[in-house]
């Protein structure tokens, strides 16, 4: 079987996690913790680091740090994976579910603009929803599929709506925007490490920003907030913490990030060079104002084929092919969620094929998919 996305563990994981047993740091204190936050933050440019349990606790964490409170709403794509709608319930708040451009899949700063204008009122620089008086306390977007968003014209909605941005950046690590770094072109950003991911700890996630004061307060919040060794604690916390044994494998897979990515972006460039002239597929958007992570690549086929079917067909061939995410206006806790029309969301998602895109996956691997799938939709 060619798998989506199988972990690529042949660097230094096992010696990372001798050392571990070795020295007895198994827990949530450790050599490998520290080192990781390090190594996360100067990978992608931003000061400060702190490591969670996983990519959700850290969405979750970073919205609480970020200000978010009880019963206030927090703008997020519906077009994401249900995690940055759990996050921000986990809070106690609520998504305000937006649609995402047709040119990235990312967030509609034009859709972000428009809702906010017409369904909220300004009360001592605070904005907050007309129908239910809710707050609303930050804009969440998402780098989908590793593509930063729109991040220039969501900063401006920001300034002007005073909200900060808490980006969900899960899978974009490595990624690029406008020519530098995306560690620091939202007040905070998160990354998962799950398994699926293109750095993986088994579980596991980084909040990163250059705001001090926001890292260490979710860095606390996540330490079941206490204060010093005694069992002192001024707040609800959380037991969110990454274990030095899920930071030792992470420190180990950071070591390729580089390569990780790289080898991602070739996959995405050879999926697009083969399947771009058929009828009725078309390609996975691209930005000029970012290079997109590509954590996973695929085609988008056009309404003449089912892509359930499609992945069926592909299935039979050894090769794991899956739909992608279902929007989250479309899901059961979700449904009567705020949200602007999604014109783009319901299309999309019907559309997407996701392909093998294992950093492990050998030229003839690919060659093998791109053929199979080629027959398949020749019928
Ligand atoms: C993977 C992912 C998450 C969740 O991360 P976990 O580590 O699995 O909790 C959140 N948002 C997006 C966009 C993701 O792709």
């Amino acid at each position: 079987m060619i798998f989506l996305a199988e972990p690529n563990l042949t660097g230094n994981e096992r010696k990372y996690l001798n050392e571990c047993i070795d020295t007895t740091f198994v827990s949530s204190v450790g050599a490998f913790v520290t080192k990781l936050e390090q190594e996360v933050a100067d990978v992608v440019e931003a000061k400060y680091a702190t490591a969670v349990s996983s990519g959700t606790a850290g969405l979750h964490m970073a919205l609480r740090a970020g200000g978010v409170e009880r019963g206030e709403l927090v703008c997020i794509p519906s077009f994401t994976f249900i995690a940055t709608a759990n996050a921000v319930a986990h809070c106690g708040a609520e998504p305000w579910l937006i649609d995402v451009s047709e040119i990235s899949w990312t967030m509609d700063p034009f859709v972000l603009e428009k809702e906010l204008e017409e369904k909220t009122y300004e009360k001592n620089g605070q904005w907050y929803h007309k129908e239910t008086g809710k707050r609303v306390a930050a804009i969440m977007p998402v780098y989908t599929l590793g593509l930063p968003a729109m991040m220039d014209r969501l900063r401006e909605i920001g300034e002007k709506y005073q909200l900060p941005l808490i980006a969900d950046g899960a899978a974009a690590i490595g990624a690029q925007y406008n020519g530098g770094n995306i560690g620091s072109i939202a007040d905070a950003t998160v990354f998962s490490f799950n398994g699926n991911k293109t750095i993986t700890c088994g579980g596991g996630g980084a909040i990163v920003s250059n705001n001090k004061e926001l890292i260490e307060r979710a860095r606390h919040l996540a330490t079941t907030a206490r204060c010093g060794i005694d069992y002192e604690h001024d707040m609800v916390g959380y037991n969110n913490r990454m274990t030095n044994l899920q930071a030792a494998v992470g420190c180990a897979q950071l070591e390729r990030v580089y390569e990780f990515v790289d080898k991602k972006r070739r996959i995405r460039d050879y999926y697009n060079s083969q399947l771009k002239d058929i009828e009725e597929v078309s390609l996975f958007p691209d930005a000029d104002w970012a290079k997109s992570a590509c954590w996973f690549s695929g085609v988008v086929l056009g309404r003449r084929y089912k892509v359930k079917e499609i992945c069926t067909a592909l299935k039979e061939k050894d090769i794991e092919a899956r739909t992608f995410w279902k929007p989250v206006h479309l899901q059961k806790p979700y449904k009567h969620a705020q949200r602007s029309n999604m014109p783009v969301s319901e299309r999309i998602w019907e559309e997407i094929l996701t392909l093998p895109s294992s950093t492990g996956i050998t030229d003839e691997e690919l060659a093998y998919v791109v053929t199979t799938l080629k027959n398949i939709l020749k019928g």
